[in-house]
């Protein structure tokens, strides 16, 4: 996951506040279809799985790869003080979250003017203007205007699915079963830590039983 980690040396650095306060949701925002650590590209949950199998007890190991939850209210990785228990592998969207603010992201879209279409520096205005706290730190200014052209030109999401493409989530016979059941050729390329769960840990006899119901009340797969 060298590549991975390699994209994610892009994102500037920060430091947060640590009150967790983007690591769960209030009623209005999940009532909002908003959802924590989403969205999560294959390859870094395949990247956090084998952290938290290196790094974790027995028993919190079981907790977090038997949790199937597609769209929990708090972010399962949330430490009893607000921290973030995976913070080394965390997901893009963790990392990018408050990396901009208000005035960076205007100094970047007037420099990109001219440069880059200006539909895509719109998108990357309203994306990133959800994106702003004010309890973040950004402690590598250096790496702004780099990060915010990759994010206008969608670099981070174009490299995450080729780093996906090359990982299988679960064994063949699981794959046969999920092409049988959904008539996708590949698994998701993007979802949530309880929905890949599904496909990677639980039973066979699970799958069988209750997979479809599952997938049929998905709220965050990615659309074909
Ligand atoms: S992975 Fe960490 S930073 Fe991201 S939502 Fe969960 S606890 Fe928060």
């Amino acid at each position: 996951m060298r590549d991975l980690e390699m994209l994610y040396d892009q994102v500037p650095a920060t430091r947060c506040a640590g009150t967790g306060d983007c690591c769960w949701l209030t009623d209005e925002e999940f009532d909002n279809y908003y959802a924590t650590m989403f969205p999560l590209y294959r390859a870094e949950y395949v990247h956090i799985v084998a952290y938290v199998e290196q790094h974790f007890s027995p028993q919190r190991r079981q907790e977090l790869l038997s949790f199937t939850e597609e769209r929990p209210r708090r972010c399962p990785f949330l430490g009893e003080n607000h921290s973030c228990t995976i913070y080394p592998v965390r997901p893009l969207i963790c990392r990018t979250y408050g990396a901009m603010n208000p005035v960076s992201i205007a100094r970047q879209a007037i420099a990109h003017q001219g440069a880059l279409p200006s539909a895509q520096i719109r998108a990357f205005v309203r994306r990133e203007a959800g994106m702003v706290c004010p309890r973040v730190a950004v402690l590598e200014p250096e790496k702004v205007a780099r990060h915010a052209r990759m994010l206008m030109e969608g670099t981070y999401d174009y490299e995450l699915a080729r780093l996906s493409a090359e990982v299988e989530l679960a064994g063949a016979e699981r794959k046969r079963f999920f092409q049988r059941l959904t008539g996708r050729k590949e698994w998701p390329l993007r979802w949530s830590w309880g929905g890949f769960n599904t496909l990677r840990f639980s039973t066979l006899a699970w799958l069988r039983q209750y997979f479809a119901a599952y997938w049929k009340k998905a709220e965050l797969i990615d659309q074909k």
